[in-house]
């Protein structure tokens, strides 16, 4: 098992300071919230890029590929000066594996903040576990093990702040069907 990445910035090492200052980065190439590195005209996306996170307005480098796509997304868009451009929302964990001859599932944050509540369910027989944390009626996380539930979803319900409060019991029984309910609905 491994986690996480390290891009390469030994190219970036040893940039001349003052008006010709070199890209800025630490860990990775930071950017802005439209992939925007400190240089005029020079964008970065993907694992070499540390934007900011969904989480925290910290830069961090969230090495999976629907970040790479999406902030490469935004990186063209703003290369090319189109006006439909909207600034990246902050990249999230999303993480899908199989082990044991188990499937897991995991979406959001983990951390548990102030105020905010954690359900979780277990059932021995079919080895299922759910775990969701709420803020509000706000979905933060959500977990499974042997669950079945869109990750693509559960991160547009993070991404977009919906409020489960009304659907809250219905969603924990079933977040792969009140998931999709809810963004039939919402989607756009
Ligand atoms: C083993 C493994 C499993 C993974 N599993 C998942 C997963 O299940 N889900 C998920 O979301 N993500 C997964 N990832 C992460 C995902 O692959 C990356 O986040 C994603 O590919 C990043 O896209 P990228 O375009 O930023 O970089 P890359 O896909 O690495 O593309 C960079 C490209 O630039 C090229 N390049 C490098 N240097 C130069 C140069 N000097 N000149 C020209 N070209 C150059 C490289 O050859 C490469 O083609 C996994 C990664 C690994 C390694």
């Amino acid at each position: 098992m491994a986690t996480g990445i390290k891009p390469n910035m030994a190219y970036l090492e040893g940039q001349v300071s003052g008006p010709d200052k070199g890209v800025e980065h630490d860990r990775g190439i930071l950017v802005s919230d439209t992939m925007q590195t400190s240089v005029a005209n020079v964008w970065a996306a993907g694992d070499c890029a540390q934007a900011k996170g969904f989480f925290t307005e910290a830069r961090v480098i969230n090495s999976i590929l629907p970040d790479a796509t999406e902030q490469g997304r935004i990186a063209g868009m703003a290369m090319a000066g189109d006006p439909g451009l909207k600034k990246y929302p902050g990249g999230m964990s999303l993480n899908t594996y199989h082990f044991f001859g188990r499937h897991a599932i995991s979406v959001g944050s983990s951390a548990v903040p102030e105020g905010a509540e954690v359900v979780t369910r277990f059932d021995e027989a079919s080895g299922r576990y759910l775990k969701a944390i709420f803020l509000g009626g706000r979905l933060l996380g959500i977990y499974g093990v042997n669950e079945f539930f869109d990750a693509g979803v559960m991160c547009q319900l993070i991404l977009r702040r919906v409020d489960l409060s009304a659907v809250r019991e219905r969603f924990l029984a079933n977040p792969m069907a009140v998931g999709r309910e809810l963004m039939s609905k919402l989607w756009r």
